[in-house]
């Protein structure tokens, strides 16, 4: 019913004029607006700006009004508006509706959309042997497929991404210049005629080998060989998961002895003969974003015992490109996918780098030529309380924003030393920054370093104020200190921790903050982790916290949780401590003598309130775990043998807001002496924390009147205390908030550190 086209005078038209920010690149979006002008015989064009996408739009009242209705309402899968301006104007008399050339305007910015897991209508086309791209490992289509991973710069147009070098054959742009097509300006748009290839290399010594990539693999998996996999955001070493020999090989190799990992699955059918699976976690799962996701798994379930180490919970990802669907078909058995990096270091994400630094290894590479710019990890959440609690926030995730409940202007938050991002701020968002791991090695510093000018670049930021960390020795603080000519703020890390929570869920007064973490540094110089806040964005107070124990050996006490142990005892009874010979004879005899005399004399022996150290202590008390291989192992050990049945808890000390732990290590090694199971032990040891700390709530809202409870810092990662805490704490009346959307670990902390600079600089 066009009446321009029916010759109608253009007098009955109006012209609409309209912005739209949000994730609106790369997502099908303009295709989705030709389509719809299209349906209601509507003239005008759209294009992508650096800002966004703009729209002018001419016709009927009537037809313009239904083109808006479906705009905001039929939105493709992955869209997301967050704002939308629509101006009324006067008909321009466009004669058709056309996708114009994208426009760069200085100093605008866009949302870009994070790499999306392959959708069911590529899936399909994939494993269909009549399509085009029947077995084509790099397909993909508007609604699928790399992005953030290979943008050098927005908007995001083909010339802007890694895909740049490869010229489309005629098929492929007729597809790309169709806006009826699902392709129509699919920046990674390709197929085996014009796109990336695979190659496949291996031998003694290592060559390209030519034939079926994708059956060399699989008959190099079979053989228990280590297979480099390059994936979306950099590579992978895969080996087979039921494959003991292969698994101890990878581990040997890559010398990484403690941590669990992560296992890729064909489908959900083969995940379930391994794990148990709720809804939420299958939705998690199969979500387009297509993280790994920690489950429990069944007992019996054969993979080889390495592959988790002897934990109950397995960290499990099903395929997220075209590659890994084909390999998983072909191989039809579940296959450990492991960060493909050497010990702390970045992944690895270009060939060359990956025959260097991958070549001790792994046995043979799967390669292909498109490169990946920006490298990025897999993401790991796990359903807590049925909702997702996002552990390490990366591909899939990132670089989305974190919407702010006001403006702010542009900031950066230099994040902590461990699994560290960094946040920049402009008008209403936050780019948290994909998880860019432990700065303490060169290559991570320098991949943060570049990370943060890319960021700065691609969402036009140009930060005048930098907030860091309090602890001098992070070389994230040193980072801040070292540019100059910006307004500098040092943020206490708990402080931080529970303004990333507020923020997540949009809390903008002030709340009881319950802080239970690794170490993080205090305003009084000790190395604070148990702590019991009032807190708003601008400052806090600190009521209470866990009660000051020694830390012998400093550092080394986190790695050796047997050395926490004495500091407890030590630190809480004294000479006392003699009294848990079960324990102390465990010691060697001049070790004893060592950690005595660091206690006695305050060498090398700290102050800590932190409430992770108290779970390393318990650990090493009943033994299952005197040693932490990899950061969290023994908490992570002792909430894995929890018996959930047990409803008995110990006996606590809170005086003045200030938990004294002596009761509760007294009560765990008494039940130690009368052979309690450790599982018993466990669940007590958390259902005490559960109740000191609802008490500390409590208490702290009879003083303040404050209801609402932010609950952040790495220990709530874990479920059962998480769960019990959030099940107490409601049934008492507070309104319990955590964190889901960033980590409640350090990887939230540059979240928290942006807010708490706005409040006390910019505002
Ligand atoms: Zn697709
Ligand atoms: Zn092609
Ligand atoms: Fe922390």
């Amino acid at each position: 019913m066009n009446r321009l086209a029916n010759g109608e005078p253009k007098g009955n038209l109006s012209r609409r004029i309209i912005e739209i920010k949000g994730i609106v690149q790369g997502v099908g979006f303009r295709p989705f607006i030709f389509q719809i002008a299209k349906r209601y015989g509507l003239h005008g064009w759209v294009l992508n700006t650096s800002g966004g996408v703009l729209i002018e739009v001419e016709g009927e009242e009537e037809s313009l009004h239904a083109f808006l209705d479906d705009l905001t309402m039929q939105l493709p899968p992955l869209a997301r508006i967050e704002t939308i301006s629509v101006i009324e104007a006067e008909a321009a008399g466009y004669q058709d509706f056309k996708i114009r050339q994208s426009q760069a305007q200085l100093g605008e910015y866009i949302s870009i959309s994070p790499d999306v897991g392959t959708c069911a209508g590529c899936q399909r086309e994939l494993m269909d042997i009549t399509d085009h791209r029947y077995g084509y490992p790099f397909i993909n289509c508007t609604n699928c497929g790399p992005r953030f991973s290979i943008i050098t710069d927005i908007p995001y147009d083909r010339q802007y991404t890694s895909m740049q070098h490869f010229q489309m054959c005629d098929t492929c742009a007729q597809e790309y210049e169709d806006p009826d097509d699902r392709r129509f300006h699919a920046q990674p748009n390709a197929c085996a005629q014009c796109g990336p290839l695979l190659n496949f290399i291996g031998g003694t010594p290592l060559q390209v080998i030519n034939g079926d990539v994708i059956k060399l693999t699989v008959h190099a998996l079979q053989e228990g060989k280590i297979v480099a996999v390059k994936g979306l955001g950099g590579f992978h070493l895969a080996c087979d998961a039921a494959d003991e020999t292969a698994v101890t090989k990878l581990r040997l190799r890559k010398h990484r002895y403690g941590k669990a990992m992560a296992v890729m699955m064909k489908d959900l059918e083969q995940l379930a003969r391994y794990c148990e699976l709720s809804a939420a976690e299958e939705k998690l799962l199969m979500s387009p974003r297509r993280p790994i996701v920690i489950l429990q798994q069944r007992k019996g379930a054969k993979l080889a015992p390495s592959v988790t180490q002897g934990l109950p919970t397995l960290g499990v990802m099903l395929p997220y490109t075209p590659l890994h669907f084909l390999l998983l078909a072909n191989y039809q058995q579940p296959l450990v996918m492991t960060s493909g990096n050497i010990s702390e270091e970045p992944l690895v994400s270009s060939n060359v780098e990956a025959l260097e630094k991958l070549g001790g290894i792994a046995d043979c590479f799967l390669m292909h030529n498109r490169d990946v710019i920006n490298k990025i990890d897999d993401s790991l959440t796990r359903v807590i309380a049925s909702r997702e609690a996002v552990i390490r926030r990366a591909r899939g995730y990132a670089p989305e924003p974190m919407l702010l409940p006001e403006q702010l202007p542009e900031i950066l938050g230099c994040g902590p030393e461990q699994k560290n991002t960094f946040c920049l701020t402009r008008d209403n968002h936050a780019f948290v920054s994909q998880h860019i791991g432990d700065l303490d090695n060169l290559p991570t510093l320098e991949y943060y370093e570049r990370m943060i000018a890319f960021y700065k670049q691609i969402f036009r930021i140009n930060p005048r104020i930098v907030a860091y960390d309090l602890h001098p020795a992070y070389l994230s603080t040193q980072y801040a200190k070292s540019i100059g000519n910006v307004q500098l703020l040092g943020v206490q890390h708990h402080h931080a921790h529970i303004v990333s929570c507020m923020l997540e869920n949009g809390i903008t007064d002030q709340v009881i903050g319950i802080a239970c973490d690794g170490t993080g540094f205090g305003t009084d110089g000790n190395l604070w982790g148990g702590e019991f806040l009032l807190a708003d964005y601008r400052s806090f107070t600190r009521l209470g916290h866990f009660k000051y124990v020694r830390m012998p050996g400093g550092e080394k006490a986190i790695k050796e949780p047997y050395r926490m142990a004495y500091g407890y005892l030590y630190s809480l009874f004294g000479k006392g401590a003699n009294a848990f010979p079960k324990y102390i004879e465990s010691i060697e005899a001049d070790e004893l003598l060592l950690m005595e005399q660091q206690m006695y004399k305050h060498l090398y022996a700290p102050l800590t309130s932190s409430c992770a150290r108290l779970f390393d202590a318990v650990s090493a008390i009943i033994n299952i775990a005197r040693i932490a291989r990899y950061e969290g192992e023994a908490a992570i050990r002792l909430e894995s043998i929890i018996d959930e049945r047990v409803i008995d808890y110990y006996d606590f000390d809170l005086q003045e807001y200030i938990l004294n732990p002596a009761p509760i290590l007294q009560g765990v090694y008494d039940d130690l002496e009368n052979d309690i199971a450790p599982s018993t032990i466990a669940a007590k040891f958390h259902n005490t924390l559960t109740n000191a700390i609802t008490k500390v709530c409590r208490e702290i809202s009879n003083l303040t009147g404050v209801k609402k409870v932010c609950l952040s810092g790495g220990v709530f990662q874990n479920a059962y205390l998480l769960k019990g805490l959030v099940k107490h704490l409601t049934k008492e009346g507070f309104r319990v908030f955590w964190q889901q959307k960033v980590p409640a670990n350090d990887g939230g902390i540059s979240l928290g550190q942006v807010m708490i600079a706005h409040y006390n600089v910019s505002k």
